[in-house]
């Protein structure tokens, strides 16, 4: 599952930390572009050079410097911008640890950040003028908050750049606490030095198989793993030039993100799975005339189940824009191990394989019989790449599992990360595991999966599992039935979760609706019973219609199962329509 070392990135970089990298960058290019900031989404754009970015962070880091603050922490809190990565470069520059977060809009954002500050600590907030006006109110009573000092960076002096000093991080300095989305509890902080970055992105370089510097594109939330990394640092290694988009003008509006994919050539740029989806329903023909999507190299999709079947649709919907199926780039990666963990092979169409359901169910990959009905499509999430290395452990006994069998994604190398921040027990236990054989140590993502002709299929994570009458389940490929069923149900808007009943697990089943009015419940729920049982063999004993946009998501777009769980118990969920066995349909 590992390749090995490849000379053709040894070059790209001399420094082993990320100030190195910036400097380097900024000596040999100090006018080249190195970021476009897409303002409005469409056309007003805001550009960054790499001298320019070294300035600004130089200044904040001076600023940093002068309050004593190397070594500690500072939360950040940016709209996606260039502001932020000055922030982000400032912090480094500086010695301190940035801890990216979302600027907080509602009293729900105002938790997250509460709770990540009570974890963290952080010894200053950075921020910019207008967040902070608009943040101020919200924490008048938030002891916590308003004890931090908060400072806006892009009021601070470019001249205080010249008072910065160097201080001289190396690989083993922690860069950034990545806090984890909160998909399955509260977010932890996972530590990640200037090495674990370093070494990521030259596996991501590898997996793309880069050999140009080209164009690149994101909308991605910055504050989160793939925005950062994959949108900011990324880029300055390979010396690539990223436009970026908020997520927002995005959401609003997908046909932006291919529009300035067309616009600016862009060969690199992707999503999680839903994001195709999106451009799927909401992009027009009439938006699709003119876009020309042929340079369009590497479009990844992962940070969540990838889909056989939206794949499949975005390609042939938008061949005649000139993309190819074989550009996309499924790939799997969680933060405990800074980003990316394997990936496809690139210009190979990605793997696409039928297994036996039955078989999976009991935790076997056997392949299907061609044309058989019980069969379920997994994508192909590649293979890993430089010295990282993934097994396959069963979670229980710790034994390694031979190939096709389903068990724990356990990973080894120099992208996982240092642990979780101030959980001595967590970390050991997650990041520190061994095999039976004594191999070891590894992280144990709590993900599952199985190898199969040498690529890694993730089949979906441990806690999540749903395990009724002995069989596997997995949430997602239910999900997926449930929302195929009715074509008036919403996309990647439904949790399968199970509740103990009568001493057994029992499916439930909760599914947001679309904004139509008069929807026809009963056809609805015939049509979900119906498919949920005939394909998964499992009847679910309640189904639950929710209004639009309520069912909890992470800061992220994740579904968040567990507390789908809970709010369906403590009967706190925003509900339209409810089926249960005992009670029949109520509207
Ligand atoms: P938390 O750890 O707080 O519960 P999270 O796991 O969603 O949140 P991330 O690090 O953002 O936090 O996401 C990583 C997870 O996303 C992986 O552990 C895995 O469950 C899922 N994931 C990533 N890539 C894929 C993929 N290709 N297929 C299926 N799932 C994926
Ligand atoms: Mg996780």
């Amino acid at each position: 599952m590992s390749k090995t070392e490849h000379p053709r990135f040894q070059s790209v970089c001399e420094s082993a930390d990320l100030v190195g990298l910036l400097r380097e960058r900024t000596e040999s290019h100090p006018y080249q572009r190195a970021f476009s900031y897409l303002v409005d989404g469409d056309f007003d754009r805001q550009h960054l050079t790499y001298g320019q970015l070294d300035e600004r962070a130089r200044a904040i880091a001076a600023h940093l410097q002068s309050r004593g603050m190397a070594g500690e922490r500072a939360l950040l809190l940016y709209p996606s911008g260039l502001e932020f990565i000055a922030a982000f470069f400032g912090c480094l520059y500086a010695g301190v640890t940035a801890v990216p977060a979302y600027p907080p809009r509602r009293n729900r954002n105002l938790l997250r950040i509460k709770s990540i500050v009570a974890d963290a600590t952080p010894g200053v907030a950075l921020t910019t003028h207008g967040v902070f006006d608009r943040v101020e109110p919200m924490i008048q009573d938030e002891a916590d908050l308003r004890a931090i000092p908060w400072q806006c960076t892009d009021e601070l002096a470019l001249d205080q750049a010249d008072a910065w000093e160097d201080p001289q991080v190396d690989p083993s300095t922690l860069a950034f606490l990545q806090y984890t989305s909160g998909s399955t509890g509260t977010p932890k902080g996972v530590m990640l030095s200037h090495g674990n970055l370093l070494h990521n992105t030259k596996v991501i370089c590898e997996g793309f198989s880069m050999s140009r510097a080209g164009e690149g594109m994101t909308w991605l939330p910055l504050y989160h793993d793939m925005g950062l990394i994959g949108g900011i640092i990324q880029p300055i290694y390979f010396g690539r030039h990223n436009t970026l988009m908020t997520p927002t003008h995005f959401l609003q509006k997908p046909i932006r993100w291919l529009r300035t994919l067309s616009d600016t050539g862009a060969m690199i740029s992707g999503g999680p799975n839903f994001a195709y989806e999106l451009c799927l329903d909401r992009i027009t023909d009439e938006e699709k005339r003119g876009l020309d999507l042929t340079q369009w190299e590497v479009a990844f999709n992962g940070a969540e189940p990838v889909r056989a079947s939206t794949m499949r649709r975005f390609a042939d919907a938008f061949a005649e824009c000139g993309f190819r199926f074989e550009s996309f780039y499924p790939c799997y990666g969680l933060a405990e191990a800074t980003l990316m963990v394997a990936g496809k092979t690139k210009w190979q169409p990605p793997t696409v394989k039928s297994y036996d359901i039955e078989a999976l169910k009991a935790g076997q990959a056997k392949p299907a019989t061609a044309g058989a009905a019980e069969a379920l499509d997994v994508v192909g999430s590649g293979e890993s790449y430089l010295s990282h290395e993934v097994a396959i452990v069963d979670p229980e006994s710790l034994v390694p599992c031979p190939d096709r069998r389903v068990g724990e994604i356990w990973v080894k190398g120099e992208s996982v990360a240092q642990g979780y921040w101030k959980r001595e027990a967590l970390s050991q236990e997650t990041f520190a595991a061994r095999t039976t054989e004594g191999d070891g140590p590894y992280l144990r993502t709590g993900d599952l999966g199985f190898v199969d002709e040498g690529e890694l299929f993730v089949t979906g994570r441990l806690k999540d599992l749903i395990i009724i009458r002995g069989a596997n389940h997995y949430p997602q490929d239910i999900e997926l039935t449930v929302e195929d069923s009715h074509p008036s149900l919403p996309k990647s808007s439904g949790a399968a979760v199970t509740i103990g009943e009568d001493g057994e697990e029992k499916l439930v089943v909760l599914q947001e609706m679309g904004r139509q009015r008069d929807l026809p419940f009963e056809e609805i729920l015939d049509a979900v019973r119906h498919h949920v049982t005939a394909i998964h063999d499992v009847a679910p004993a309640a189904i639950v219609f929710l209004r639009p946009n309520t069912i909890p998501k992470t800061s992220s777009g994740k579904i968040q199962r567990h507390a789908c769980r809970d709010q369906y118990l403590a009967g706190k969920l925003n509900v339209v329509a409810e089926w249960s066995l005992g009670d029949g349909l109520s509207v």
